[in-house]
């Protein structure tokens, strides 16, 4: 057996108050699940975080410099990448050198490397696009070739989620039930009068349980609660929902109930 080329790969991985909150690779493999990179360094920055060396971010660097220090950095960096930030480079200087340009109508400048501030959300790293794409793809496969087990694979990582109190949960069941409700198959089938597959009737099932367990949850907030409500009411009175069984009518008597009745006014 052929041994595969070795490759490396740059990863950059930022944190936040403990929380992974994005990551880049230069692998480009896209999937849900971070790439192999990323856990490796993950793992060895857990492992050695002596090994890792801490950087403040870059604009409070840049700050310590002084005048030829700052010159002599940036000439640095442009002979490191000649062939890739020259032209922004100078694109840059342009701008900086020229009084009316916008680049001077704001002060200061932005910093990839600094971290959020302390009233920003933080959550763990979900590349929501990859999400889309996923449920899409194994929607339109129609439950064969594995892509029913696929998205049961989905639901019992919204489930796992839950469990960890991981508010990536209720971001991750959205993004499904987004691609759910946009499933082409349902206006289809509301067309012909005919029954969902019993396939997917166990996974629109199985899309329930879990909101249940979102709106059910003595964890989260009110507030959270409400817009959840909300959007499910914005589903529930989309044309091509599908009815839960035995229940006819557009109420959401489970859902409804599991709020505080003051709540409820003003809906
Ligand atoms: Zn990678």
């Amino acid at each position: 057996m052929q041994s595969e080329p070795e490759t490396v790969c740059n990863v950059a991985i930022s944190f936040d108050r403990c929380k992974i909150t994005s990551v880049t690779c230069s692998c480009g493999n896209k999937d849900i699940f971070y790439c192999a990179h990323v856990v490796a360094l993950s793992l060895y920055r857990i492992r050695k975080p002596d090994q890792v060396k801490l950087h403040l971010p870059i604009s409070e660097t840049l700050f310590q410099m002084n005048r030829d220090q700052l010159q002599k950095f940036v000439q640095y960096l442009i002979t490191v990448h000649h062939t890739e930030v020259l032209p922004t480079a100078q694109k840059l200087a342009d701008e900086i050198l020229s009084q009316n340009s916008e680049i001077n109508q704001v002060h200061g400048a932005p910093d990839p490397t600094a971290g959020a501030s302390i009233d920003d959300e933080n959550c763990w790293h979900l590349d929501e696009e990859q999400v889309q794409e996923q449920v899409k793809l194994f929607l339109s496969q129609g439950g064969y070739h594995g892509s029913g087990k696929q998205l049961n694979l989905l639901f019992a990582k919204v489930r796992e989620m839950l469990k960890m109190r991981d508010s990536n949960g209720a971001r991750m069941l959205t993004l499904i039930t987004e691609q759910f409700m946009a499933d082409p198959r349902l206006s289809l089938w509301r067309q012909q009068g005919t029954a969902m597959t019993d396939k997917y009737r166990q996974l629109w099932d199985e899309l329930g349980a879990l909101w249940m367990c979102i709106v059910l949850n003595p964890h989260c907030k009110l507030e959270q609660k409400s817009s959840w409500l909300k959007q499910l009411k914005k589903w529930n009175s989309v044309d091509v929902c599908p009815w839960e069984d035995g229940n006819h009518g557009n109420e959401l008597p489970n859902l409804t109930n599991a709020l505080p009745q003051g709540a409820n006014a003003n809906q």
